[in-house]
């Protein structure tokens, strides 16, 4: 649907059924910002670009990243909630911080620690995990 914002190149939907999913590229959303005098919105509409890999990786130096969250997993399900973190913003440094929780299946759910957030169907999931010990 939408070209690389900063090259123009063309990129196509890594899901064909997706309506933006780039291959090679990544998609960037923003409701905006308070200080910018050209996208600060405050009706729920977003603002909606794609940059492709190649131009990541140029102007990296110009990257930040920023951990959010830990994810926490199962042994057998993979991510099934979140433990929000506060990290500073740091200049990007291409190393992931791959830090993460692995919990029992019985466990999901539970209070097993400060900030955790699990899905609406986090007792669904439980049940399914369970299963599958
Ligand atoms: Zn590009």
């Amino acid at each position: 649907m939408l070209p690389c914002f900063t090259c123009g190149a063309t990129l196509l939907n890594a899901f064909p059924d997706n309506e933006n999913q780039p291959q090679d590229g990544t998609e960037f959303r923003t409701y905006g910002h308070y200080g910018s005098t050209f996208w600060d919105s405050f009706d729920g509409e977003e603002l909606v670009l794609n940059i492709c890999d190649a131009c990541l990786e140029r102007g990296k130096q110009r990257l930040a990243q920023h951990k959010r969250f830990r994810p926490i997993k199962t042994y057998k399900l993979g991510m099934v909630g979140k433990q929000w973190v506060d990290r500073p913003m740091v200049h990007y440094t291409g190393n992931r911080d791959d830090g993460s929780i692995t919990v029992e299946p019985e466990e999901l759910g539970e209070a097993i620690g400060s900030r955790v957030e699990w899905p609406d169907n986090i007792q669904e999931l439980r049940t399914y995990a369970e299963g599958l010990e």
